[in-house]
């Protein structure tokens, strides 16, 4: 297990705000993770886990407890199924998701290909079950491995046990979990899904989209035309969810405005979807709205930007301004997607 000291959290989140770690313990077995909370209850300390730091906005004041990292990084393939229709995928959790995707697409597999370019680790994918045109991380994951800190032993969840929900699961609401290693179980029968506008206008362009490769350099393209690079800009991508609302509240907004997008919640088709960017630019007009250091993507509303030399306290400003922007306009009350830290 490594130990470092005083870590600028400008270097372990894509924001690139934020203070100093006290500590930052990388672990790569489970021995590592033994070793890393005897450290941290010697000291009576708090501990969070992250992975590329992609979906979290750090205190301006730091964080005085210790930073995880976990870094395993085996991958093994597997024909379990007799009619060798699938291959489950075994991946440590300290595998870049997108290194993953790629895999998995070389060797002709299905599953993970709409969830090409999200950046982060395999760790956290399942935490808040990334999702990207219409594919859920939930969608093929089989089982997770994690150590949990409260009876101290490495348990196996089921995808029923993880309890996943519209970018949620059970590790977000209890984060005694640390995410050790992730199974998916992945189709070797093509299935794609381009129903997203953006990939149907990418085919009646007349791109081929086949093949999980081709989809997933599909996607790709379409990302890097709509988000800003993590590894130049700051920022952690959607910095709010797309909200759900009643049908009934659906109706009175489609009344005053008639273009509102809206599609039936997968959990629930009663509540309706509405994506949330579409409100900040045609409602509000935000789009490209700048304070200072902090703006809304110019591409792509939901994205909050984060110029060098911003500060969290002006982000949560910004970010507080926007809420209360929506809620005024629509009376829908937004979350935030990325998490304080
Ligand atoms: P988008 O494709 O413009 O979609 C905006 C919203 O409309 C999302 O809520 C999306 O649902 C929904 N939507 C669009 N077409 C749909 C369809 N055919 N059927 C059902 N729902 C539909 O969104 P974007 O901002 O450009 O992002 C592209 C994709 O990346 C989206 O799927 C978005 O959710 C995903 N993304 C995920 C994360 C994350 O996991 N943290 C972060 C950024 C973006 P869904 O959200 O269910 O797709």
């Amino acid at each position: 297990m490594k130990i470092v000291e005083h870590v600028s959290l400008t270097s372990l989140t894509t924001f690139k705000v934020g203070g100093d770690a006290r500590y930052v313990l990388a672990c790569e077995s489970v021995e590592d993770i033994q070793g890393a909370l005897a450290f941290i209850r010697e000291r009576s300390l708090s501990w969070y886990v992250l992975g590329g730091g992609s979906n979290v906005l750090a205190s301006d004041s730091g964080y005085e407890g210790v930073i995880l990292q976990l870094k395993n990084t085996e991958v093994t393939f597997s024909s379990t199924d007799t009619a060798r229709e699938s291959c489950v995928v075994v991946v440590g959790a300290g595998v870049s998701w997108d290194a993953l995707v790629s895999k998995t697409v070389a060797e002709g597999l299905w599953g993970l290909e709409n969830l090409a370019g999200i950046p982060g680790s395999v760790g956290a994918a399942p935490v808040q079950n990334i999702g990207a045109y219409g594919a859920d991380v939930s969608d093929t994951l089989l089982y997770v491995d994690a150590f949990d800190t409260k009876t101290d032993a490495l348990v196996r969840l089921t995808k029923d046990e993880c309890v996943f929900g519209y970018r949620n699961s059970l590790f977000k609401e209890d984060p005694a979990y640390i995410i050790v290693r992730v199974a998916f179980q992945l189709s070797k029968i093509p299935t794609p899904r381009i129903q997203y506008a953006d990939l149907l206008a990418l085919r009646e362009q007349g791109r081929v989209l086949d093949t999980s490769l081709q989809i997933a350099e599909a996607v790709r393209e379409v990302r890097s035309k709509k988000f800003p690079d993590l590894h130049i800009t700051g920022t952690a991508g959607s910095f709010f969810k797309n909200p759900t609302i009643s049908s009934e509240a659906f109706s009175l907004l489609k009344a005053q405005y008639p273009e509102l997008p809206g599609f039936p919640s997968s959990e629930d088709a009663s509540v309706i979807k509405i994506p949330l960017g579409w409100i900040l630019d045609h409602v509000l007009n935000l789009r490209g709205y700048t304070k200072g250091q902090v703006r809304l993507f110019e591409k792509q509303a939901l994205v909050l930007v984060a110029e060098h030399g911003a500060t969290t306290e002006e982000i949560n400003a910004f970010a507080k301004e926007v809420e209360t922007k929506v809620f005024s306009a629509t009376g829908i009350k937004i979350e935030r997607e990325v998490r304080m830290l």
